[in-house]
């Protein structure tokens, strides 16, 4: 399960608006409670598939290292990624389950839908490698705003 609160969640489909018609990616940061990941930042990255950005997305490594830097000096962790399909439905492809790497991770994947945010959809990496990891469905749970006391941080990092 994933949680998140309405103000990342409108973040997260709100950046697949601004980039549209190309995908846009991120990271989501937070921490684990149990076995539900908790989402407590997102962070924008840049999509560096500049051949096919409409239905690829590929967050630079040089980034993301930066994006881990930043979220271990906040005692957090990357805890999914997020990306946007432009007038495609909110599920995962082919070529999502091959680029996902993190098991353990969500990724959170939103439709958008001639330049609007409709479907927003969760899938858990799981398994125990690149042998035999899959994607299962997993439910978003929304969080009311300041749940938690959480400090709030969006954008680039
Ligand atoms: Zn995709």
């Amino acid at each position: 399960m994933l949680a998140i609160r309405q103000a990342e969640l409108d973040a997260l489909r709100r950046h697949g608006e601004e980039t549209y018609p190309h995908e846009c990616c991120g990271v989501m940061l937070g921490r684990m409670d149990g076995d539900e990941r908790v989402v407590e930042a997102v962070s924008r990255a840049g999509n560096t598939r500049a051949d096919s950005p409409h239905n690829r997305y590929n967050i630079d490594p040089r980034e993301l290292v930066r994006i881990q830097r930043e979220s271990r000096e906040r005692s957090l962790d990357i805890v999914g990624f997020y990306h946007s399909h432009p007038d495609h439905p909110a599920r995962w492809s082919q070529t999502d389950l091959t680029e996902a790497h993190w098991v353990g991770c969500s990724y959170v994947i939103t439709s958008v839908e001639k330049g609007r945010a409709a479907a927003t959809n969760s899938f858990a990496l799981e398994g125990s490698g690149e042998d035999d990891k899959h994607f299962t469905d997993e439910q978003i749970r929304v969080l009311a705003n300041g749940s938690g006391g959480l400090k709030l941080v969006i954008g680039d990092l």
